[in-house]
């Protein structure tokens, strides 16, 4: 009995002996970590490289690019050459290595980069690996629609500011380096976005979250860069991406990238009413008013609108806008005037424009009826606050 009993023991230890060289063997964490921090030997073992680089959202190579990104993103210099090592294991060129330092001088700076140079260096001697040469490719072309807009953007919110900026964003930025061939546009973009969830600039993010999804980054891939970046920048980094990323989802679901392959709506035709449209209720207007053609954009448009033709005399109620309102005077003379302003007169083809939140009122002249078209954006939902009627004295009161 006693000498089973001491067999299973000394078999047990023999196993359990086996199994922790095998685990030595598959740490990754230095013996250090263990004896400072046995809890970070776990978690870094067991759970970022024991499960989070195994997890099948992300490629092996893109965890590679993202990694490195974030360290010379937030000048972890130390940890480079381990990640640098693990990358070009990973399928990442030397070349490619060197055009992810060379785009993070831009997105982190110059210091950040030079001092990567210094640590991948190391790694190319160690590894016999020599000179990077440029590949001499000719420059990518950028998708011709999305580049105009991104251009136009620049110049209207940064060039009457900063105009050298903008000339450097549109020349050297866009113009020079996004066109290098060395990176495909979605390493680009990943390392990109990497580099600004990590040094916590979620403000930049959706421009160049939709830009990698464009390129051809998952919204699956996408939202794994968050996760990995937990490790390498912080919770509270990651944390931060989601909400944006949540946007640049929704967004993207509301508008489709030109060339996706799905049923587009049908467009949609309110008929003129044979009748003229129903009548205006008399909460919100003096006099015969017919109101036709009304209609509401499908969301995420807000705008919506409809004709109205008053006969003479007749006129809205004060009300206001939220978001403004842009009146197109089809026919007859009418009046238009915003509270304690002047009235004034106007005709076809006249357009006027209402800004948010004024207190007007139009309508016809006293002696000759006015249709107008009128269109106006919602805001939650409504584009209208109608308040109490225009009495006739006020209606008559000066004109200019
Ligand atoms: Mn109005």
């Amino acid at each position: 009995m006693k000498k089973i009993a001491a067999g299973i023991a000394i078999s047990a230890l023999a196993a359990s002996g086996l199994e922790a060289e095998e685990t030595l063997q598959k740490r990754i964490a230095p013996p250090a970590v263990y004896e400072v921090a046995p809890g970070l030997g776990h978690f870094t073992d067991d759970v970022l490289f024991g499960e989070v680089w195994l997890r099948k959202e992300l490629a092996p190579r893109d965890r590679s690019l993202i990694t490195v990104a974030a360290l010379i993103s937030t000048g972890k210099t130390g940890q480079i050459p381990g990640h640098v090592r693990r990358a070009l294991d990973n399928g990442v060129t030397p070349g490619e290595l060197g055009e992810l330092i060379t785009q993070l001088a831009f997105y982190t700076g110059w210091p950040n980069a030079v001092s990567a140079v210094t640590e991948v260096k190391t790694v190319f001697d160690e590894r016999g690996i020599g000179a990077v040469t440029a590949s001499g490719v000719v420059p990518l072309t950028l998708e011709a629609a999305a580049e105009a807009a991104r251009a136009a953007t620049v110049n209207t919110a940064v060039a009457p500011t900063a105009p050298a900026l903008a000339d450097l964003t549109n020349r050297v930025l866009f113009g020079d380096l996004w066109r290098r061939p060395e990176l495909s546009p979605r390493d680009r973009s990943l390392i990109t976005m990497a580099a600004l969830i990590a040094i916590g600039q979620p403000e930049q993010l959706p421009f160049h979250a939709n830009r990698a999804m464009d390129n051809g980054l998952t919204r699956t891939e996408a939202a794994e860069v968050a996760t990995h970046l937990g490790f390498y920048a912080g919770w509270p980094r990651a944390m931060s991406a989601v909400p944006v990323l949540e946007r640049v989802f929704a967004g993207r679901e509301a508008a489709p990238a030109v060339g996706v392959a799905m049923a587009a709506p049908d467009l949609r035709i309110i008929r003129a009413s044979a009748d003229g449209g129903m009548a205006g209720p008399v909460d919100r207007f003096t006099g015969a008013v017919r109101v036709s053609g009304l209609y509401q954009g499908d969301a995420p448009a807000r705008i919506g609108g409809g004709t109205v033709a008053f006969s003479a005399g007749a006129r809205t109620a004060w009300h206001t806008h939220p978001l403004g309102q842009t009146l197109f005077i089809v026919s007859g003379r009418g009046w238009v005037q915003k509270e304690g302003g002047p009235k004034d007169e106007v005709g076809p083809g006249d357009v006027v424009w209402i800004p948010p939140n004024v207190r007007h009122w139009h309508g016809a002249t006293a002696d000759q009826p006015m249709t107008h078209f009128a269109v106006a954006e919602a805001r939650d939902g409504s584009s209208v606050t109608w308040m109490e009627l225009v009495p006739d004295a006020a209606y008559h009161a000066g004109s200019r």
